[in-house]
């Protein structure tokens, strides 16, 4: 069966690629010259996952799963959410978004926070949902060289180093993203 991976990034793409099962075959937009900027308007994770799967179904009549991903803090409501990738403005700079989150919760004794991926996916005619988060809390400074985005700033509970110091394979194990594709493959070995 093909499948499309809604995403333009290729990076997320290898990711996934290698822990499919056999009887899928993961394609992505750009291999079916699908070059739109398909736009997140939805007011929650599930629903920009939702439309972007929706996108290439309509559109392009394939079988598609799309994610999306967003950094809640419970000081700041659930902040930034769905606003996480361009949280400190449009350019979406990663160092502009931590600085912007780092000076909203000043001094906060409450730092607990949660990365949270919504995974839609559309299938024959159906639509399904698969949720993973991660629980942690965000530092007072940055810390660490790997990773992207918040990274730096995010350490999981259960230990006390960032996501940008933790080695990649224990990221990926633990991680919002992580989860939620591990219940998305448990999901299409069934299929
Ligand atoms: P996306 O939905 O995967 O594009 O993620 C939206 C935004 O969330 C990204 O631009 C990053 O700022 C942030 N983000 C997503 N995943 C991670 C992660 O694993 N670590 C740190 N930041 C992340």
């Amino acid at each position: 069966m093909e499948l499309i991976f809604a995403t333009h990034n290729q990076n997320k793409f290898e990711e996934v690629v290698f822990l499919m099962p056999k009887h899928i075959k993961l394609l992505s937009l750009n291999m079916i010259d699908c070059f739109d900027e398909i736009e997140e308007i939805g007011t929650t994770l599930e629903e920009n996952a939702q439309i972007k799967a929706d996108f290439v179904t309509n559109n392009y009549g394939y079988n598609c799963f799309s994610d999306d991903t967003g950094l809640l803090v419970d000081a700041l409501n659930g902040a930034p959410g769905v606003y996480t990738a361009r949280y400190g403005g449009p350019e979406k700079d990663a160092n502009i978004n931590m600085n912007k989150l780092i000076q909203e919760l000043g001094p906060s004794k409450n730092r607990d926070a949660h990365f949270k991926t919504s995974i839609a996916l559309n299938v024959e005619g159906e639509k399904y949902l698969f949720n993973g988060i991660v629980n942690g809390t965000i530092t007072q400074q940055k810390k660490g060289e790997k990773g992207f985005g918040y990274d730096p700033i995010f350490v999981p509970n259960g230990y006390n180093k960032t996501f940008a110091e933790l080695p990649l394979t224990i990221k990926n194990k633990i991680s919002h993203r992580g989860r939620a594709i591990q219940k998305l493959i448990t999901f299409l070995n069934t299929i």
